[in-house]
């Protein structure tokens, strides 16, 4: 392994977040977990002497920077911020109301963002750093059912991009690990499901439902695999600014990009025909 590093994970009670922490830990590095119940921050210090847990809601926006500061004053710098705390909205837009589009960008970008934005100024005075977001094959396809949710990865993905430009300068790298599906609570306990209420939608979105509610639990991915894919973003030294996660999520997305640049093409005699004289 390269040097031992201290990461902090938002969200490490499962999925995801829990086998980063595990895998980190394994590997010798310090890792403060955020949770959001006292007795989950009991059980994740019980596993190794190297896991610091806070109690954190990431859309408890004005207790971040407070969170932040205390970690760096008394457990250690922070040299790699996790964004993975984040859920999976579920229901048609046409039936979802405005409050859990708002919600769900409150958790997934908004909370993010405020995360990025607390340990930002000590990655900088550092001149070192890396932040990893977790976004999803969603911030690159598409499907019905999911629209809120893809615009929050969407929306992560563009602001993990940009912010990557402006933080290049100061020796700090941004990653979007983008995810297929993966064996975690994501489809189960942690979705939010809209009820529905329009029957026109029935044909589009019943079967998607369905085949998700079927297949949570027996997804493709391995959050294990995932921990050391990202580990290994983590421990190299040009990290990608872009990480696709499985097979699932290359070959939808090179399908999606193929898609997107034939569309380009054909019209592209439209596209240029507006530039002025
Ligand atoms: P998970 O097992 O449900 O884990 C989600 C974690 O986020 C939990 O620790 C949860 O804490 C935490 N969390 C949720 N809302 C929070 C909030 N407001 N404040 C603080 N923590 C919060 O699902 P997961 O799949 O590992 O999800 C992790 C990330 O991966 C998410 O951003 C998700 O969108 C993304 N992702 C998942 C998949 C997949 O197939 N699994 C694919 C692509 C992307 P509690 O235990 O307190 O609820």
């Amino acid at each position: 392994m390269a040097s031992s590093k201290t990461l902090l994970i938002t969200g490490v009670s499962s999925g995801f977040g829990r086998a980063l922490a595990e895998q980190a830990l394994a590997v010798g590095h310090r890792v403060v977990g955020t949770v959001r119940k006292a007795e989950a921050k009991r059980e994740f210090e019980s596993l190794s002497a190297a896991a610091f847990g806070r109690v954190l809601d990431v859309t408890d926006f004005d207790a971040i920077g407070g969170v932040v500061a205390e970690i760096e004053a008394s457990v250690a710098p922070i040299d790699v911020l996790v964004n993975n705390a984040g859920y999976g909205h579920e229901g048609i837009l046409e039936e979802s109301p405005l409050s859990e589009l708002r919600r769900q960008f409150d958790v997934n970008v908004f909370g993010a963002v405020a995360m990025m934005k607390a340990v930002l100024p000590f990655m900088r005075a550092r001149r070192r750093g890396h932040i990893l977001n977790i976004t999803s094959m969603g911030g690159y396809i598409t499907m019905p059912g999911i629209a809120y949710y893809c615009g929050s990865k969407f929306a992560l993905e563009g602001i993990s991009e940009a912010l990557g430009k402006e933080v290049q300068p100061f020796n700090i790298s941004v990653t979007a690990v983008a995810p297929g599906s993966f064996r975690t609570d994501w489809a189960g306990r942690s979705m939010v499901r809209t009820p529905r209420s329009i029957a026109d939608y029935d044909p589009i979105f019943e079967p998607v439902r369905k085949a998700r509610q079927e297949k949570s639990g027996k997804q493709l991915g391995d959050p294990r695999k995932a921990a050391r894919a990202m580990l290994a973003a983590i421990d190299a030294d040009s990290p990608p600014a872009h990480l696709l996660l499985g097979s699932d999520a290359l070959g939808l997305v090179r399908t999606k990009l193929s898609a997107l640049e034939d569309e380009i093409r054909a019209w592209e005699a439209v596209t240029v025909s507006t530039d002025g004289e």
